[in-house]
């Protein structure tokens, strides 16, 4: 049945359609950390959509607040109603103190990147905006402006102008090509150097835009000194600085949002993916005070801020502050890294295993010391996994990353078998 859906799909649908070419089924249903294809296979879902489904599939109790939602209105524009109240609430009280303001986009995570950028440059009069190498913030024009990868831009002539990319820090293949520990404060210092030099090249810009943990480029965690120096530089030149949590905020790494790991305060952020509660569409921005200039009707769109989602999303998110979802995150992501560790240590295909709450990476490689990227293993990694049940997403500069985003609910017994059939996969693929 999910060879016939396939086929009609890629007779009709655009040929850009990708997720179906690596994982070959057709989706009937899902529940909890589980989905089902049409033939009734069931797979653990070590995807979460793309980190959109922080609550799993078909949580009960969101699903009875998205039901009740349906039955009463389902798009009021930006007219008030009690369930968008409860949405803003409920983001006031997970926001850092600084963040007074909340800002709805369109339905997409790029969308809310667009937002970010456009007050961004209202708010300091300048244009340019400085990005880091291996950054992912999507693909429509100014987001994809900012997403670093040449294989999403080629052939499509100019994009945004303005856009500068720096190297983001990355111990383990480091972009200066030296295995120097301080990689970190020396991408910070790239940075400083931009900004201060006058020779540069580079006019000031209105914001640094950065991924509190790299999402698609590869699961990149930056350093608290790294993160700490960035704020710092930024303070000094006056730019604001953007940290994108559509995928790594609301839960993903173990805390309400990653640039929480870091002790800094970001200028501005992003949300959207798990902001939904579980899978409705939505994205946002939150804000300093200070930034709230735009006057009324500055920027307006007909699907800012859907009845559903916030309903949902609301119910979600109080869901996981009562129910200690960042900690769940935390404790099993720790024990989830002991075993991929012990595979880095064992399998010489393996150049690093990297996570953060459950975010989690495994970096393939040809050979540990030359720590050439494996893309095709990587590839591999996906595809015998799914035959084997289990579903997760590749990415990394060089597509040798596999990577695991599993639901936040997802139980320990559910994840360390996902993960013992990974490991089970690489060591085949090793021999
Ligand atoms: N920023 C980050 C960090 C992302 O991971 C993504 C999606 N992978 C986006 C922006 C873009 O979101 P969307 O695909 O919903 O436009």
């Amino acid at each position: 049945k999910s060879q016939a859906i396939l086929k009609y799909q890629s007779e009709h649908e655009s040929s850009a359609v990708s997720y179906s070419k690596g994982m070959p089924m057709a989706l009937k249903l899902g529940k909890g950390a589980t989905l089902v294809d049409v033939d009734d296979n069931v797979f653990i879902d070590m995807f979460g959509g793309a980190g959109v489904m922080a609550l799993g599939s078909s949580h009960p109790e969101i699903l009875k607040v998205a039901h009740e939602q349906i039955d009463q209105v389902t798009h009021s524009l930006d007219i008030p109603t009690p369930t968008r109240q409860k949405m803003v609430e409920t983001l006031m009280k997970i926001l850092p103190d600084e963040l007074t303001r909340v800002f709805f986009g369109g339905p997409t995570g790029s969308d809310a990147v667009e937002q970010a950028i456009k007050l961004a440059r209202y708010n300091t009069g300048r244009y340019e905006v400085i990005a880091f190498e291996g950054a992912y913030h999507g693909m429509t024009g100014t987001a994809l402006a900012l997403t670093s990868d040449e294989g999403h831009r080629e052939g499509l002539g100019p994009l945004t102008p303005g856009v500068r990319f720096i190297p983001f820090p990355y111990t383990y293949r480091n972009p200066f090509g030296c295995p120097d520990e301080n990689v970190d404060l020396q991408a910070a210092e790239t940075l400083e150097r931009v900004l201060s030099d006058s020779h540069s090249g580079y006019s000031k810009p209105a914001a640094v835009i950065l991924e509190s943990v790299q999402g698609e480029g590869g699961t990149i965690i930056p350093t608290t000194r790294f993160m700490k120096r960035v704020r710092e530089i930024c303070d000094k030149h006056d730019v604001l600085l953007i940290c994108d949590e559509i995928q790594a905020g609301l839960g993903r790494t173990g805390k309400m949002f990653a640039f929480q790991h870091f002790d800094i305060v970001p200028d501005i952020i992003t949300m959207s993916k798990a902001l939904g509660g579980m899978g409705f569409p939505i994205s946002a921005i939150a804000y300093k005070e200070k930034l709230n200039t735009w006057p009324t009707g500055k920027t307006i769109g007909t699907f800012r801020g859907n009845m559903i989602a916030f309903a949902a999303g609301a119910a979600g998110l109080n869901w996981m502050l009562d129910n200690k979802v960042c900690e769940h995150a935390t404790e099993l992501g720790k024990k989830c890294m002991v075993k991929l560790k012990k595979l880095e240590a064992d399998c010489s295909i393996v150049g690093e295993a990297r996570g953060i709450g459950l975010m989690m990476a495994i970096e393939m490689v040809k050979d540990k010391k030359t720590k050439e990227p494996a893309p095709d293993f990587a590839k591999k990694v996906r595809t015998y996994a799914h035959r084997r049940g289990v579903m997760i997403e590749i990415g990394g500069h060089y597509n040798n990353v596999a990577r695991l985003l599993p639901p936040l609910i997802i139980t320990e017994k559910l994840a360390m078998t996902a993960i013992d059939i990974i490991s089970d996969v690489i060591r085949d693929i090793e021999k």
